[in-house]
């Protein structure tokens, strides 16, 4: 993928994220990898519309926080620690989704797991999605918790926050960003109505 190819894909994942309401307003934020040059990413603006989101406010930016493109006004995502930590701890992650979907988010507002619920969490997400520590919006230590969280799984809660989803792609980190939010909803929901069974992995 071309630079260009980049800054429309994260944009329509974006758009999409917001009509599918995975974040609201001008929450949440999605980043690339550069395949031409591995210290560095693209990602979304900080705090700008999604509707009205275009490929030219996409801001280019090592992981060191050097920008190397940034169109008139923007800033890059208040979050860029969080994917930048992402890219420096784990050499097959080129793509991250940050979202602050509500049933998850409502699990990260309890600090509680999301257990082992659904049978796609295995293979998509790599098992149960854990919580990372608190911290504040936007900190080095809000990124570094999340990176020992996430391990080697798809994704992981941030405590009092949301969502972070990571993959070598990001279709795939949107995919897993989707089933976090589908496990919580259904454990919520199978609460309501009884008592859930997390699968037994020798089940
Ligand atoms: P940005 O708009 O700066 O990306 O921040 C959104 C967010 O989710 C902060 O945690
Ligand atoms: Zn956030």
């Amino acid at each position: 993928m071309d630079h260009q190819a980049i800054r429309e894909q994260i944009v329509m994942y974006a758009k999409r994220m917001y009509d599918e309401k995975l974040v609201s307003a001008t929450s949440g934020n999605i980043s690339i990898r550069l395949p031409d040059r591995k210290d560095a990413f693209a990602i979304t603006p900080s705090s700008e519309s999604y509707p009205d989101m275009t490929e030219q406010r996409i801001v280019i930016m090592t992981i060191d926080g050097e920008i190397l493109s940034c169109p008139d006004g923007a800033r890059p995502s208040s979050e860029w620690r969080l994917h930048a930590e992402m890219y420096r701890a784990k050499a097959n992650v080129h793509a991250v989704v940050h979202t602050h979907s509500p049933y998850a988010t409502a699990f990260a507002a309890i600090r509680e797991e999301i257990p082992l619920i659904l049978a796609e969490m295995q293979p998509w997400l790599g098992g149960t999605i854990e919580v990372a520590p608190y911290a504040a919006l936007g900190s080095i230590e809000v990124a570094r918790n999340s990176v020992n969280t996430i391990g080697k799984k798809g994704a992981c809660l941030m405590a009092n926050h949301g969502v972070v989803a990571v993959a070598t792609n990001l279709d795939l980190a949107y995919v897993r960003a989707c089933y976090v939010e589908d496990a919580a909803k259904v454990i919520h929901l199978a609460r309501c109505i009884g008592t859930p069974h997390p699968i037994e992995l020798r089940e």
